[in-house]
């Protein structure tokens, strides 16, 4: 079978099945060989390696991956793509296809019971709705996973590798660097998906920390430290603290802790870095 990259194809399969787009799933499909090449070329897949594909959509990117991996599972929420998938992955036997939403899914389970739980490697072009819930629900639940290659919206991509003192520093951030180290792979622009997106795209590799960045005493309290020190950027770091409702210390330990780091009162949250966010968190919990 013609493979669905090319955009005849994929016309084709959309019209044979009368597929409606719903845009409340986040359906934009791929449509050019090249950046499917990247993507897996990033991911660097190998026949020794479990992919879990999130969002096959009509199974554009599935039938790169099969060629490339061992074992492939693709979990779709969209019922009405179960039939199309039947069809354009009947070549791949190395491809199965699970009905479910991800964010429900026991993940888990599924890398035991498929892999011996062993590490497997994400890849997905992401319902963009759902981005950070998706990565971040895969590393807090501790599932074994060695990366994760997506595509985002780009902006999203920015703030995920972005670094201390610049704009798009956040909590993403933090919170994806505490987990692993963020590559940007490449940028793809909309006229590669159908329908185009209204955002620009991007392909980021995350690749896990065998253990988290940094040691930390209580890593929620630290994450409640980081939340709220970004809530009010324009806030210093002190205030974001005080004001939050989620921080019971009081000020004067809280202008403690920051000037035992050795930081000026009117830091704000945005020049810290991880590390000064663990050694906070371990100073106000004691
Ligand atoms: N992989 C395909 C491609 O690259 O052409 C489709 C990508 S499209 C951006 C996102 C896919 O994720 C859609 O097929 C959509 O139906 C599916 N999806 C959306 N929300 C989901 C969820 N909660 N669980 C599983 N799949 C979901």
């Amino acid at each position: 079978m013609e493979k669905l990259s090319n955009p005849r194809k994929t016309i084709e399969i959309i019209q044979k099945y009368k597929f409606v787009f719903q845009k409340k799933f986040g359906q934009n499909f791929l449509i050019d060989a090249h950046v499917l090449d990247k993507i897996i070329a990033a991911a660097e897949i190998t026949k020794e390696d479990f992919v879990l594909e999130v969002g096959p959509g009509i199974g554009t990117m599935t039938q790169y991956l099969a060629e490339s991996a061992g074992k492939v599972v693709a979990v779709e929420i969209d019922k009405a793509l179960l039939p199309i998938l039947e069809e354009t992955l009947e070549e791949y036997e190395n491809a199965d296809v699970i009905h479910a939403d991800v964010l429900k899914l026991d993940i888990g389970k599924l890398v035991r019971e498929q892999n011996g739980g062993r590490p497997i490697k994400v890849v997905a072009n992401l319902p963009y709705y759902i981005t950070t819930p998706i990565i971040m629900g895969l590393f807090e639940s501790h599932v074994p996973i060695e990366s994760i290659t997506v595509m985002v919206q780009k902006e999203v991509a920015l703030r995920m590798q972005a670094q201390p003192g610049t704009k798009d520093y956040g909590a993403l951030s933090l919170a994806v660097q505490y987990y692993a180290e963020p590559y940007l792979a490449a940028n793809v622009p909309p006229n590669c998906f159908m329908p185009r997106p209204n955002v620009g795209s991007a392909v980021i590799r995350l690749i896990r920390h065998e253990e988290p960045r940094v040691s930390v005493k209580d890593e929620a309290l630290m994450f409640r430290i980081i939340r709220a020190s970004f809530n009010q950027r324009r806030k210093t770091l002190q205030n974001g603290l005080n004001n939050s409702p989620e921080i019971s210390t009081s000020k004067e330990q809280i202008a403690e802790a920051i000037a035992a780091l050795g930081l000026p009162p009117g830091v704000r949250g945005e020049a810290l870095t991880l590390e000064q966010f663990a050694a906070l968190a371990d100073k106000i919990c004691g």
